[in-house]
């Protein structure tokens, strides 16, 4: 018995990692170097009209390509940055790309709005709206044109703190997106009282929303929802032209998805939004 148990323990010391784990430690090596080494680029996933698909709005995504690991996708690594404090420096990058390709999209005339995502543990750093405000004032930006995304549970943990940092950043005139709504536990009383411009419904919903009745259900009460406090609606991971147009008939404005554009590098999007203003410019002449 005690050499059982002696043995168990042995085992519980010295066995293998999970590969779980070393695929952890592995990110988590690797990425300490990623931005020194440039292996990090910023990808733009357009937002739409609806209607006519105009492109009104681009969300910044961290791509990470290592020597090593090659391609990882940011649900790997960003929960590992979280873990290690490396998710400062990365959210820190990613918005100066993003804001400064902003500015020259705006610089070239095109009302192209910017959207970042904010991770939980850089919010609950009380200077964090308050960087950011000085940043967009240091540079030629128009605050109304940057958007930040924030999920519901990072309202909800600390929600005085929230409160503080919305209201700071809505006196600035920078824009608040709650993400992925409808998957956190938001508290509804709560929500109202929040400086919210934005609610973007989480692509879940949209996936089903054709096959199953109460994913519907949810979109319409979330759009609801947000017409009711003023705020915008915005779907994720519209793949199809049918969920398209259910969701036009439902109400809502804006999305973005596969079926419109995937996320590209920001040359090829200021190309896309080079083509577009083209194409409005030969429409406008024409009639
Ligand atoms: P998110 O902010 O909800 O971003 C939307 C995700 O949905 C992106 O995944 C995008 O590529 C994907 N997507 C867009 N349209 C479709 C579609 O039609 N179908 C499907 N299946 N997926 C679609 P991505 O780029 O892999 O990012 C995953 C998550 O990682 C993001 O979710 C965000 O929470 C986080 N993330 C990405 N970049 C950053 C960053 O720079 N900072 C922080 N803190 N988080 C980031
Ligand atoms: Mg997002
Ligand atoms: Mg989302
Ligand atoms: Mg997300």
């Amino acid at each position: 018995q005690a050499k059982q148990a002696g043995r168990g323990k042995f085992n519980f010391y010295n066995s293998e990692i999970s590969p779980e784990i070393k695929d952890k430690l592995e990110i988590d090596n690797q990425l300490r170097h990623a931005l020194a080494k440039s292996e990090c680029k910023v990808h733009y996933q357009p937002i739409v009209e609806l209607e006519s698909q105009k492109i009104v709005a681009a969300e910044a995504l961290l791509r990470w390509n290592n020597s090593k690991l090659g391609q990882v996708p940011p649900d790997r690594f960003i929960p590992v940055a979280e873990n290690n404090g490396l998710i400062r420096d990365l959210d820190q990058w990613t918005r100066r790309m993003a804001f400064s390709h902003a500015q020259f999209w705006a610089q070239d005339g095109k009302a192209i709005a910017v959207s970042v995502n904010v991770s939980a543990v850089d919010f609950e750093q009380t200077s964090l709206a308050h960087d950011i405000i000085q940043i967009i004032k240091n540079s030629e930006l128009d605050p109304s044109m940057v958007s930040l995304e924030i999920t519901e549970s990072m309202l909800m943990k600390d929600p005085e703190h929230a409160s503080d940092a919305l209201q700071l950043l809505r006196n600035s005139g920078i824009k608040v997106a709650i993400d992925d709504f409808g998957t956190g536990y938001s508290c509804l009383a709560h929500l109202q009282t929040f400086p919210v411009n934005r609610l973007k419904i989480d692509r879940a919903f949209v996936s089903n929303m054709l096959k199953d009745a109460n994913a519907k259900k949810i979109i319409a009460a979330i759009i609801s929802l947000a017409h009711t406090l003023d705020m915008e609606v915005v779907a994720e991971g519209i793949e199809t032209e049918p969920q398209r147009q259910e969701l036009i008939n439902m109400g809502c404005k804006l999305g973005q998805g596969y079926l419109f554009y995937a996320p590209m590098p920001a040359d090829q999007f200021t190309e896309l939004i080079a083509k577009q203003q083209q194409d409005a410019d030969i429409d406008t002449a024409m009639h």
